[in-house]
């Protein structure tokens, strides 16, 4: 039986969600995946997928022509298996030697940096009779983990000596890849090409996140790892601006309740907002443990019926108020749209991320796990995830 499509105004769910529109994804990946062309495309789906659900979003990346996948840890990796993802998932934090086990039983392709997850990789491949292809993290600037080159050097030596392991990749990560000047990157880049010269038998070597991919072709090689751009956003508003990407997020909610309050009445904790005039303010359920952030409080507006309206008040733990005054026939069960569009106007990640002095990476990653995803193809929700039950299932 196919699965009953619903749109998103027929979500009986939480009376919050974030819209996850899969073909604004698949676009995405798309036109990443041509930017690095002929060079393979590792999408990121760390943290949720920046916050936008990992299963869902790695499947649809993989059906969109990405070559694999790329996460942070091991239990990232394993949600994904779990899920029935087959395809190669690179582990690009720093994992520790003892998930040496779990790396080579659920097939991964972890970055190495030390000598000891090295040996206990290859103990471990040893006794299962595997091979487990690893990719060696280069240090050339951002001073977090990987080895310089003559240490990655004698390292990946040593690596190619051992039984049970395959050295497939060679790879480093800029640390300001998004700043006007690219003269850091370019001299990252060098080190990168300089150290493979001497490693000729690494047949895959990687630099690239979403900032490279859009500037600098000649700096995909053979693979790249795109996260940020896949979800819609550029890393810089000068970056890419010829690259028309989609955002894939939006994040929506319903009135709770709309209430009149006199002039001179306070809205919220700490009564950072007073009426100046009988007012008219609107529950939203959301609020900053659903990553909908206190800073926000009096700062931003969402949108009502097409129109802006401003958030008074504290956003609290749980929920938020709204001053729908100005916006006629506000009533119960109305959709607010927090992140994303409605009619002509939009909020996106960017403007909330300069209202709390952070980037839209952090905005996009911090919706909680307490917002239901819906799935969206075509405009209709199909696949639906939230805190009761994780994985998408179908609805
Ligand atoms: C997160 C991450 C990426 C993706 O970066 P974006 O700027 O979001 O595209 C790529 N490589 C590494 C090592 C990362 O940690």
């Amino acid at each position: 039986m196919p699965a009953m499509s619903i749109v998103p105004s027929t979500w009986g769910g939480r009376p919050v969600w974030a819209e996850i529109d899969l073909d604004a994804l698949a676009h995405n990946v798309r036109l990443l995946a041509a930017r690095a062309s002929p060079a393979r495309l590792y999408a990121v789906v760390k943290a949720n997928a920046y916050g936008h659900g990992a299963v869902a979003c790695g499947r649809a990346a993989l059906e969109a022509g990405a070559h694999g996948l790329a996460v942070v840890c091991v239990d990232e990796a394993e949600e994904l298996r779990r899920a029935g993802v087959e395809a190669p998932l690179l582990v690009i934090g720093n994992t520790p030697a003892s998930d040496a086990a779990r790396v080579v039983a659920l097939r991964l392709r972890p970055a190495v940096g030390a000598m000891d997850l090295v040996e206990a990789l290859s103990a471990e491949a040893r006794r299962r009779g595997a091979e487990v292809p690893i990719h060696l993290e280069l240090e050339s600037g951002l001073n977090r983990h990987g080895l310089p080159p003559d240490a990655l050097v004698a390292l990946a030596e040593r690596a190619r000596a051992l039984p049970g392991l395959r050295v497939e990749g060679l790879f480093t990560h800029f640390a300001a890849a998004e700043e006007g000047d690219q003269r850091f990157t370019r001299a990252q880049f060098e080190v990168l090409r300089e150290t493979s010269r001497r490693l000729p038998w690494v047949p895959e070597r990687h630099c690239s996140a979403s900032a490279s991919i859009l500037l600098d072709h000649e700096m995909a090689l053979e693979a790249v790892r795109g996260g940020l751009s896949l979800y819609g956003y550029r890393p810089a508003p000068w970056c890419g601006t010829d690259a028309d990407l989609r955002p894939v997020m939006s994040l929506r909610a319903r009135v709770a309740r709309v209430s009149d309050v006199d002039r001179g009445a306070t809205v919220g904790y700490g009564r950072t907002w007073a009426a100046n005039r009988p007012t008219r303010v609107a529950l939203v359920m959301c609020g900053y443990a659903d990553g909908y952030r206190r800073s926000f409080g009096n700062r931003t507006q969402v949108l009502v019926h097409g129109r802006r309206a401003p958030v008074v008040g504290r956003v609290a733990m749980d929920m938020c108020m709204v001053d729908v005054t100005a916006v006629p026939g506000v009533a119960p069960g109305d959709v607010v749209t927090l992140i994303g569009r409605d009619g002509d106007e939009r909020v996106d990640a960017d403007d909330l991320a300069t209202i709390a002095d952070t980037i839209s990476w952090e905005i996009l990653a911090g919706i909680s796990a307490r917002v239901p995803r819906l799935y969206l193809r075509g405009g209709r929700a199909v696949e639906a995830s939230t805190l009761v039950d994780r994985a998408p299932v179908a609805i």
